[in-house]
Protein backbone atom coordinates (compact mmCIF):
# COMPACT_ATOMS: atom_id res chain seq x y z
CA UNK A 1 0.00 0.00 0.00
CA UNK A 2 1.25 3.54 -0.70
CA UNK A 3 0.52 6.13 1.47
CA UNK A 4 0.24 10.10 0.87
CA UNK A 5 0.21 12.59 3.99
CA UNK A 6 -0.96 15.90 4.00
CA UNK A 7 -3.79 17.91 5.15
CA UNK A 8 -6.92 15.99 3.73
CA UNK A 9 -10.15 17.56 2.29
CA UNK A 10 -12.34 15.34 3.50
CA UNK A 11 -16.53 15.95 3.03
CA UNK A 12 -15.77 19.71 3.50
CA UNK A 13 -13.39 19.43 6.80
CA UNK A 14 -9.32 19.82 6.40
CA UNK A 15 -8.06 17.12 8.69
CA UNK A 16 -4.63 15.93 8.57
CA UNK A 17 -4.46 12.53 7.03
CA UNK A 18 -2.49 9.50 5.82
CA UNK A 19 -4.30 8.41 2.69
CA UNK A 20 -3.86 4.70 1.86
CA UNK A 21 -3.81 3.35 -1.86
CA UNK A 22 -4.19 0.35 -3.14
CA UNK A 23 -4.62 -0.89 -6.84
CA UNK A 24 -5.40 2.87 -7.92
CA UNK A 25 -8.38 3.14 -5.12
CA UNK A 26 -7.92 4.67 -1.69
CA UNK A 27 -8.64 2.29 0.41
CA UNK A 28 -8.26 3.47 4.34
CA UNK A 29 -7.70 7.12 5.34
CA UNK A 30 -6.43 7.48 9.26
CA UNK A 31 -4.48 9.38 11.63
CA UNK A 32 -1.37 7.48 10.65
CA UNK A 33 -0.94 4.37 8.34
CA UNK A 34 2.54 2.50 7.55
CA UNK A 35 2.79 2.08 3.45
CA UNK A 36 5.54 1.77 0.78
CA UNK A 37 6.36 4.50 -0.38
CA UNK A 38 4.69 7.11 1.60
CA UNK A 39 4.88 10.61 0.14
CA UNK A 40 4.61 13.38 3.03
CA UNK A 41 3.51 16.80 2.60
CA UNK A 42 3.32 18.17 5.93
CA UNK A 43 0.87 20.89 6.07
CA UNK A 44 0.08 21.28 2.57
CA UNK A 45 -3.62 20.42 1.01
CA UNK A 46 -4.73 17.11 -0.46
CA UNK A 47 -7.77 17.74 -2.57
CA UNK A 48 -9.40 16.01 -5.14
CA UNK A 49 -8.23 15.97 -8.69
CA UNK A 50 -9.91 18.29 -11.45
CA UNK A 51 -12.10 16.80 -13.89
CA UNK A 52 -12.21 19.20 -16.72
CA UNK A 53 -15.47 18.30 -18.99
CA UNK A 54 -15.05 20.70 -21.90
CA UNK A 55 -11.39 20.31 -23.67
CA UNK A 56 -10.74 20.26 -27.15
CA UNK A 57 -7.02 18.31 -27.55
CA UNK A 58 -7.03 18.91 -31.02
CA UNK A 59 -6.26 15.03 -32.32
CA UNK A 60 -6.57 13.92 -34.94
CA UNK A 61 -6.14 16.42 -37.52
CA UNK A 62 -4.72 19.21 -35.81
CA UNK A 63 -1.94 18.79 -33.81
CA UNK A 64 -0.02 21.40 -34.86
CA UNK A 65 -1.72 23.23 -31.94
CA UNK A 66 -1.98 20.44 -29.43
CA UNK A 67 -1.70 16.92 -29.11
CA UNK A 68 -2.85 14.13 -26.49
CA UNK A 69 0.40 14.20 -24.92
CA UNK A 70 1.00 17.46 -24.66
CA UNK A 71 -3.16 18.77 -23.51
CA UNK A 72 -3.02 15.88 -20.36
CA UNK A 73 0.77 16.96 -19.31
CA UNK A 74 -0.94 20.61 -19.41
CA UNK A 75 -4.00 18.92 -17.66
CA UNK A 76 -1.72 17.46 -14.72
CA UNK A 77 0.14 21.05 -14.07
CA UNK A 78 -2.94 22.14 -13.65
CA UNK A 79 -3.99 19.31 -11.07
CA UNK A 80 -6.35 18.14 -13.73
CA UNK A 81 -6.31 14.71 -13.50
CA UNK A 82 -9.69 13.59 -16.29
CA UNK A 83 -10.50 15.00 -18.82
CA UNK A 84 -13.33 15.22 -21.49
CA UNK A 85 -12.29 15.92 -24.71
CA UNK A 86 -14.80 17.39 -27.61
CA UNK A 87 -15.86 16.00 -31.08
CA UNK A 88 -14.87 18.28 -33.00
CA UNK A 89 -11.26 16.71 -34.40
CA UNK A 90 -10.20 15.77 -38.32
CA UNK A 91 -12.37 13.56 -38.94
CA UNK A 92 -15.05 14.60 -36.57
CA UNK A 93 -16.42 12.17 -33.91
CA UNK A 94 -19.67 11.33 -35.57
CA UNK A 95 -19.41 7.62 -36.72
CA UNK A 96 -18.74 4.75 -34.66
CA UNK A 97 -15.34 4.02 -36.56
CA UNK A 98 -13.90 7.57 -35.23
CA UNK A 99 -14.71 6.82 -31.94
CA UNK A 100 -13.07 4.08 -32.02
CA UNK A 101 -10.16 5.17 -33.84
CA UNK A 102 -9.70 8.16 -31.41
CA UNK A 103 -10.05 6.14 -28.59
CA UNK A 104 -7.03 3.53 -29.62
CA UNK A 105 -4.71 6.63 -30.87
CA UNK A 106 -5.07 8.73 -27.47
CA UNK A 107 -5.36 6.12 -25.26
CA UNK A 108 -1.42 5.49 -26.34
CA UNK A 109 -0.56 9.03 -25.20
CA UNK A 110 -2.98 10.13 -22.68
CA UNK A 111 -1.23 11.01 -18.80
CA UNK A 112 -4.34 11.07 -17.38
CA UNK A 113 -7.75 9.49 -17.33
CA UNK A 114 -9.94 10.69 -19.74
CA UNK A 115 -13.13 10.82 -21.75
CA UNK A 116 -14.75 10.94 -25.53
CA UNK A 117 -17.49 13.00 -26.42
CA UNK A 118 -19.57 12.38 -29.47
CA UNK A 119 -21.40 14.55 -31.94
CA UNK A 120 -24.52 13.04 -33.46
CA UNK A 121 -25.76 14.45 -36.33
CA UNK A 122 -29.21 13.64 -36.34
CA UNK A 123 -31.15 11.56 -33.70
CA UNK A 124 -30.57 7.93 -36.34
CA UNK A 125 -26.56 8.57 -35.32
CA UNK A 126 -27.08 8.79 -31.54
CA UNK A 127 -27.53 4.99 -30.63
CA UNK A 128 -24.21 3.76 -32.83
CA UNK A 129 -22.15 6.19 -31.12
CA UNK A 130 -23.85 4.87 -27.41
CA UNK A 131 -19.95 4.09 -26.64
CA UNK A 132 -19.25 7.91 -25.74
CA UNK A 133 -18.48 9.11 -22.86
CA UNK A 134 -21.28 11.80 -23.77
CA UNK A 135 -22.81 13.58 -26.56
CA UNK A 136 -22.27 16.82 -27.99
CA UNK A 137 -24.46 19.10 -30.05
CA UNK A 138 -23.44 22.40 -31.41
CA UNK A 139 -26.44 24.41 -32.00
CA UNK A 140 -24.41 27.62 -33.79
CA UNK A 141 -21.66 27.43 -36.80
CA UNK A 142 -18.55 25.75 -35.00
CA UNK A 143 -15.64 24.28 -37.30
CA UNK A 144 -15.33 20.81 -37.97
CA UNK A 145 -18.17 19.87 -35.76
CA UNK A 146 -22.12 18.87 -37.35
CA UNK A 147 -24.48 21.93 -36.44
CA UNK A 148 -27.50 20.52 -35.32
CA UNK A 149 -30.03 22.70 -38.08
CA UNK A 150 -33.22 23.03 -35.65
CA UNK A 151 -34.26 22.89 -32.34
CA UNK A 152 -36.39 19.94 -33.65
CA UNK A 153 -33.44 17.86 -34.75
CA UNK A 154 -31.73 18.93 -31.25
CA UNK A 155 -35.10 17.66 -29.97
CA UNK A 156 -35.00 14.59 -31.44
CA UNK A 157 -31.26 13.69 -30.89
CA UNK A 158 -32.42 14.88 -26.98
CA UNK A 159 -35.25 11.84 -27.31
CA UNK A 160 -32.86 9.30 -28.83
CA UNK A 161 -30.35 9.52 -25.79
CA UNK A 162 -33.49 8.53 -23.39
CA UNK A 163 -32.60 5.79 -21.31
CA UNK A 164 -28.86 5.14 -22.82
CA UNK A 165 -26.79 6.85 -19.50
CA UNK A 166 -24.35 9.37 -21.59
CA UNK A 167 -25.44 13.04 -20.95
CA UNK A 168 -25.61 15.59 -23.67
CA UNK A 169 -24.03 18.69 -23.70
CA UNK A 170 -25.16 21.52 -25.49
CA UNK A 171 -23.38 24.48 -27.07
CA UNK A 172 -26.15 27.19 -27.08
CA UNK A 173 -26.42 30.02 -29.13
CA UNK A 174 -29.50 30.60 -31.69
CA UNK A 175 -28.17 31.77 -34.43
CA UNK A 176 -31.27 33.12 -35.78
CA UNK A 177 -30.73 36.12 -33.12
CA UNK A 178 -27.23 37.18 -33.84
CA UNK A 179 -26.62 40.50 -35.10
CA UNK A 180 -25.49 41.58 -38.80
CA UNK A 181 -22.21 42.24 -39.68
CA UNK A 182 -18.60 40.65 -39.29
CA UNK A 183 -16.67 41.98 -35.43
CA UNK A 184 -13.79 43.72 -35.58
CA UNK A 185 -13.73 43.65 -31.71
CA UNK A 186 -14.17 41.65 -28.57
CA UNK A 187 -17.19 44.14 -28.04
CA UNK A 188 -18.44 43.89 -31.81
CA UNK A 189 -18.39 39.83 -31.52
CA UNK A 190 -20.14 40.19 -27.95
CA UNK A 191 -22.88 42.72 -29.98
CA UNK A 192 -23.59 40.50 -32.81
CA UNK A 193 -23.50 36.79 -30.70
CA UNK A 194 -25.05 38.50 -27.94
CA UNK A 195 -26.28 37.18 -24.20
CA UNK A 196 -29.98 36.82 -25.60
CA UNK A 197 -29.17 34.37 -28.42
CA UNK A 198 -27.48 32.48 -26.13
CA UNK A 199 -30.41 32.90 -23.12
CA UNK A 200 -32.58 31.58 -26.29
CA UNK A 201 -31.13 28.81 -27.27
CA UNK A 202 -31.35 27.55 -23.59
CA UNK A 203 -34.99 28.28 -23.25
CA UNK A 204 -35.51 26.21 -26.29
CA UNK A 205 -33.20 23.10 -25.50
CA UNK A 206 -35.26 23.35 -22.34
CA UNK A 207 -38.53 22.54 -24.28
CA UNK A 208 -37.52 19.95 -26.06
CA UNK A 209 -35.34 18.29 -22.94
CA UNK A 210 -37.84 15.06 -21.22
CA UNK A 211 -35.72 13.75 -18.83
CA UNK A 212 -32.94 13.34 -20.58
CA UNK A 213 -29.46 14.48 -18.83
CA UNK A 214 -28.45 17.71 -20.44
CA UNK A 215 -25.73 20.08 -19.90
CA UNK A 216 -25.07 23.16 -20.61
CA UNK A 217 -21.85 24.40 -21.83
CA UNK A 218 -19.66 27.23 -21.25
CA UNK A 219 -22.88 29.87 -19.59
CA UNK A 220 -21.50 33.17 -19.97
CA UNK A 221 -24.39 35.65 -18.27
CA UNK A 222 -26.29 34.66 -15.29
CA UNK A 223 -29.31 34.84 -17.17
CA UNK A 224 -27.98 31.73 -19.33
CA UNK A 225 -27.58 29.82 -15.96
CA UNK A 226 -30.71 30.80 -14.66
CA UNK A 227 -32.99 30.36 -18.02
CA UNK A 228 -31.56 26.59 -17.86
CA UNK A 229 -34.64 23.85 -17.11
CA UNK A 230 -34.73 22.04 -13.50
CA UNK A 231 -32.19 19.36 -13.47
CA UNK A 232 -29.93 20.72 -15.98
CA UNK A 233 -26.34 21.10 -14.64
CA UNK A 234 -24.00 24.10 -15.92
CA UNK A 235 -20.34 24.97 -16.74
CA UNK A 236 -18.79 28.25 -16.75
CA UNK A 237 -14.93 29.07 -17.81
CA UNK A 238 -12.41 30.87 -15.97
CA UNK A 239 -12.52 33.17 -19.36
CA UNK A 240 -15.56 33.97 -19.06
CA UNK A 241 -15.20 34.86 -14.98
CA UNK A 242 -12.06 36.81 -15.45
CA UNK A 243 -11.62 38.55 -18.60
CA UNK A 244 -14.71 40.88 -20.52
CA UNK A 245 -14.90 43.35 -24.06
CA UNK A 246 -13.02 45.63 -22.02
CA UNK A 247 -9.65 42.82 -22.51
CA UNK A 248 -6.75 44.10 -24.80
CA UNK A 249 -5.96 41.11 -25.64
CA UNK A 250 -8.12 41.40 -29.01
CA UNK A 251 -7.92 38.43 -31.50
CA UNK A 252 -6.16 36.12 -29.07
CA UNK A 253 -9.31 36.31 -26.50
CA UNK A 254 -11.57 36.01 -29.16
CA UNK A 255 -13.75 32.56 -28.39
CA UNK A 256 -17.41 31.15 -28.83
CA UNK A 257 -19.58 32.34 -26.61
CA UNK A 258 -17.51 35.50 -26.73
CA UNK A 259 -16.51 37.38 -23.57
CA UNK A 260 -19.20 39.54 -22.26
CA UNK A 261 -19.33 43.01 -20.69
CA UNK A 262 -17.70 44.14 -17.06
CA UNK A 263 -21.17 44.05 -15.16
CA UNK A 264 -22.64 40.52 -17.22
CA UNK A 265 -19.00 38.97 -16.10
CA UNK A 266 -19.63 40.32 -12.51
CA UNK A 267 -23.17 39.24 -12.45
CA UNK A 268 -21.92 35.45 -13.41
CA UNK A 269 -19.48 35.57 -10.15
CA UNK A 270 -22.02 36.06 -8.25
CA UNK A 271 -23.87 33.45 -9.86
CA UNK A 272 -20.93 31.15 -9.12
CA UNK A 273 -20.73 32.71 -5.20
CA UNK A 274 -24.47 31.75 -4.87
CA UNK A 275 -24.07 28.52 -5.67
CA UNK A 276 -26.44 28.49 -8.99
CA UNK A 277 -23.09 26.84 -11.16
CA UNK A 278 -22.82 23.02 -11.11
CA UNK A 279 -18.98 23.20 -12.51
CA UNK A 280 -16.16 24.82 -13.90
CA UNK A 281 -14.77 23.94 -17.33
CA UNK A 282 -12.05 25.23 -19.30
CA UNK A 283 -13.34 24.76 -22.76
CA UNK A 284 -9.41 24.57 -23.86
CA UNK A 285 -9.56 25.25 -27.08
CA UNK A 286 -5.59 26.30 -28.41
CA UNK A 287 -4.60 27.77 -31.36
CA UNK A 288 -0.83 27.98 -32.47
CA UNK A 289 0.17 31.90 -31.90
CA UNK A 290 0.45 32.50 -35.75
CA UNK A 291 -3.33 31.37 -36.55
CA UNK A 292 -4.28 34.08 -33.88
CA UNK A 293 -1.78 37.13 -34.78
CA UNK A 294 -4.09 37.94 -37.41
CA UNK A 295 -7.29 40.66 -38.06
CA UNK A 296 -9.86 40.31 -35.49
CA UNK A 297 -12.64 38.98 -38.52
CA UNK A 298 -9.85 36.69 -39.26
CA UNK A 299 -8.70 34.59 -36.11
CA UNK A 300 -9.78 31.13 -34.86
CA UNK A 301 -12.17 31.12 -31.92
CA UNK A 302 -10.67 29.84 -28.71
CA UNK A 303 -7.95 30.21 -26.21
CA UNK A 304 -5.73 27.13 -23.90
CA UNK A 305 -7.16 26.86 -20.58
CA UNK A 306 -6.44 23.43 -19.17
CA UNK A 307 -4.13 23.91 -16.56
CA UNK A 308 -4.96 27.72 -15.62
CA UNK A 309 -8.14 26.47 -13.96
CA UNK A 310 -6.81 25.51 -10.68
CA UNK A 311 -3.86 28.15 -10.38
CA UNK A 312 -6.51 30.99 -11.21
CA UNK A 313 -9.49 30.63 -9.19
CA UNK A 314 -7.55 29.02 -5.85
CA UNK A 315 -6.45 32.09 -5.80
CA UNK A 316 -10.13 33.01 -4.91
CA UNK A 317 -10.22 30.33 -2.77
CA UNK A 318 -6.81 31.54 -1.02
CA UNK A 319 -8.83 35.57 -0.70
CA UNK A 320 -11.40 33.88 1.11
CA UNK A 321 -14.03 35.14 -1.65
CA UNK A 322 -14.62 31.81 -3.10
CA UNK A 323 -15.41 29.00 -0.69
CA UNK A 324 -13.12 26.20 -0.66
CA UNK A 325 -15.13 23.84 -0.44
CA UNK A 326 -17.32 25.22 -3.20
CA UNK A 327 -14.28 25.26 -5.24
CA UNK A 328 -13.83 21.31 -5.07
CA UNK A 329 -17.48 20.66 -5.89
CA UNK A 330 -17.12 22.81 -9.25
CA UNK A 331 -13.78 21.33 -9.82
CA UNK A 332 -14.39 17.87 -8.95
CA UNK A 333 -17.75 16.55 -7.39
CA UNK A 334 -19.58 18.13 -9.54
CA UNK A 335 -18.15 16.76 -12.78
CA UNK A 336 -17.62 13.78 -11.05
CA UNK A 337 -21.32 13.17 -10.50
CA UNK A 338 -22.15 14.37 -14.25
CA UNK A 339 -20.02 11.51 -15.47
CA UNK A 340 -21.27 8.89 -13.00
CA UNK A 341 -17.48 8.23 -12.21
CA UNK A 342 -15.80 7.00 -8.83
CA UNK A 343 -13.66 9.98 -8.65
CA UNK A 344 -14.28 13.91 -7.41
CA UNK A 345 -13.96 13.35 -3.53
CA UNK A 346 -11.46 11.63 -0.94
CA UNK A 347 -13.53 8.74 -0.07
CA UNK A 348 -12.48 5.12 0.76
CA UNK A 349 -13.11 3.24 -2.34
CA UNK A 350 -12.65 5.80 -4.69
CA UNK A 351 -9.91 6.52 -7.65
CA UNK A 352 -6.45 8.23 -5.83
CA UNK A 353 -6.53 11.07 -8.08
CA UNK A 354 -5.32 13.56 -5.82
CA UNK A 355 -3.61 17.45 -5.87
CA UNK A 356 -1.37 18.75 -3.41
CA UNK A 357 -1.22 22.11 -2.79
CA UNK A 358 0.76 24.86 -0.61
CA UNK A 359 -1.54 27.89 -0.29
CA UNK A 360 1.03 30.05 0.74
CA UNK A 361 2.73 29.19 -2.69
CA UNK A 362 2.23 32.31 -5.52
CA UNK A 363 4.05 32.19 -9.10
CA UNK A 364 3.31 34.16 -12.35
CA UNK A 365 1.28 32.17 -14.79
CA UNK A 366 3.54 31.65 -18.26
CA UNK A 367 2.76 29.18 -20.97
CA UNK A 368 6.16 27.22 -19.65
CA UNK A 369 4.63 26.50 -16.57
CA UNK A 370 1.56 25.45 -18.03
CA UNK A 371 3.52 23.45 -20.86
CA UNK A 372 1.41 24.54 -23.08
CA UNK A 373 2.24 23.72 -26.97
CA UNK A 374 0.67 26.21 -28.39
CA UNK A 375 3.17 28.57 -26.60
CA UNK A 376 1.07 31.29 -25.14
CA UNK A 377 -1.54 31.56 -22.65
CA UNK A 378 -4.36 34.45 -22.25
CA UNK A 379 -3.45 34.90 -18.37
CA UNK A 380 0.53 35.55 -18.81
CA UNK A 381 1.63 37.27 -15.78
CA UNK A 382 -0.82 36.63 -13.79
CA UNK A 383 -0.34 35.41 -10.26
CA UNK A 384 -1.85 31.84 -9.51
CA UNK A 385 -0.95 28.92 -7.03
CA UNK A 386 -0.03 25.55 -8.91
CA UNK A 387 -0.23 22.36 -7.35
CA UNK A 388 2.79 20.97 -6.15
CA UNK A 389 1.92 17.06 -6.71
CA UNK A 390 -0.67 15.47 -8.97
CA UNK A 391 -1.52 11.97 -8.12
CA UNK A 392 -3.68 9.77 -11.17
CA UNK A 393 -5.11 5.99 -9.59
CA UNK A 394 -2.32 6.47 -6.96
CA UNK A 395 0.48 7.18 -9.72
CA UNK A 396 2.06 10.31 -8.88
CA UNK A 397 2.72 11.75 -11.98
CA UNK A 398 4.11 15.07 -11.31
CA UNK A 399 5.69 16.95 -9.10
CA UNK A 400 7.05 20.50 -8.61
CA UNK A 401 5.72 21.17 -12.22
CA UNK A 402 7.79 18.57 -14.05
CA UNK A 403 6.05 15.11 -15.30
CA UNK A 404 7.68 11.81 -13.68
CA UNK A 405 5.10 9.41 -14.94
CA UNK A 406 3.71 9.06 -18.83
CA UNK A 407 0.85 7.73 -19.96
CA UNK A 408 -1.38 6.45 -17.20
CA UNK A 409 -4.35 7.61 -18.42
CA UNK A 410 -7.05 5.62 -19.49
CA UNK A 411 -10.52 5.88 -21.00
CA UNK A 412 -13.34 6.10 -18.06
CA UNK A 413 -16.12 3.52 -18.32
CA UNK A 414 -18.96 4.92 -20.16
CA UNK A 415 -22.40 5.53 -17.79
CA UNK A 416 -25.04 2.82 -18.15
CA UNK A 417 -28.36 3.35 -16.96
ZN1 LIG B 1 -15.58 24.07 -26.66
Amino acid sequence: MLVIEGRAFLDGRIEPRAIGVDDGKIVAIKKGLRGDPVYRYGDALILPGGIDVHVHFREPGMTEKEDFSSGTESAVAGGVTTVVDMPNTKPPVSTPEALRTKARLVSRSANVDFGLYAAPASAKDVDPLREATAFKMYLAETPNAPVIPSFQVAGEILAATAGLGPHVTAHCEDSRLFGKGIATSLEEHHRIRNPRAEVSAVQELGKHRGSVPLHIAHATTREAVRARPPGTTCEVTPHHLLLDTTSTLGARAKVNPPLRSPTERTDLWQAVLDKEVDMFASDHAPHTLDEKSVRFEDAPVGVPGVATTFPLLFRYVRRQVLPLDRFVSMFAGAPAKLLGVNKGAIEVGRDADLVVVDPRRIEKITAARCRYKCGWTPFEGVEGTFPIATFVRGQLVAQEGELVTERVGRMIPTRQS
